[in-house]
């Protein structure tokens, strides 16, 4: 049997922890899917295209990882799939409400999905793509927090100082 694994986000944009979180769930399972939630109700910097682009520059080295795009219900998503592995970063304590709620839900949605917390590497405890947005609006680098190609594309939509 193939251990099939799905890790969905925003990405918005993609940091080196959610990197970190890919190359680990890469390590555990055979394959992973990283897909990125497209909701309308969500304002994002970057459209869904953007975001995929960045993942696909970023897993290109790992044969066993693919990316793609969602709308609607996740557990629907997973049904499609024939997945029942959910994997998601936690990072720190406050985290884990609105993660544990996620999990309980989608595990009221659909009994055989399993969610997994992968942990980050501790130079990534305090990484959020929201500071990402937020320090590059601001007129930062984000070289530290993203790829070289993600950091490019903040300095094209945020214009480079
Ligand atoms: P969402 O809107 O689904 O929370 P995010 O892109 O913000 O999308 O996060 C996707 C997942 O990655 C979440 O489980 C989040 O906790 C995790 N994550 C985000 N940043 C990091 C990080 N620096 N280290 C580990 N996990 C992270």
């Amino acid at each position: 049997m193939t251990r099939l694994a799905v890790y969905p986000g925003s990405f918005d944009p993609l940091t080196r922890g959610h990197l970190d979180i890919i190359h680990r769930a890469a390590r555990v399972f055979d394959h992973v899917i990283v897909t990125v939630s497209n909701n309308a109700s969500k304002k994002h910097v970057f459209s869904v295209s953007e975001r995929l682009e960045m993942l696909e520059e970023a897993v290109r080295g790992l044969p066993n990882v693919h990316v793609d795009t969602f709308t609607g219900l996740l557990v629907d998503y997973l049904k499609k799939k024939k997945a029942r592995v959910l994997i998601r970063g936690l990072r720190v304590v406050s985290d884990m409400d609105y993660e544990f709620q996620l999990a309980s839900f989608n595990r009221r949605l659909y009994k055989d999905v399993e969610t997994v917390f992968l942990m980050p590497d501790d130079q990534y405890t305090y990484l959020a793509s929201s500071m990402v947005r937020e320090i590059a609006r601001l007129g930062a680098g984000a070289d530290a927090f993203v790829t070289p190609y993600v950091a490019r594309k903040l300095k094209l939509k945020f214009g480079a100082k």
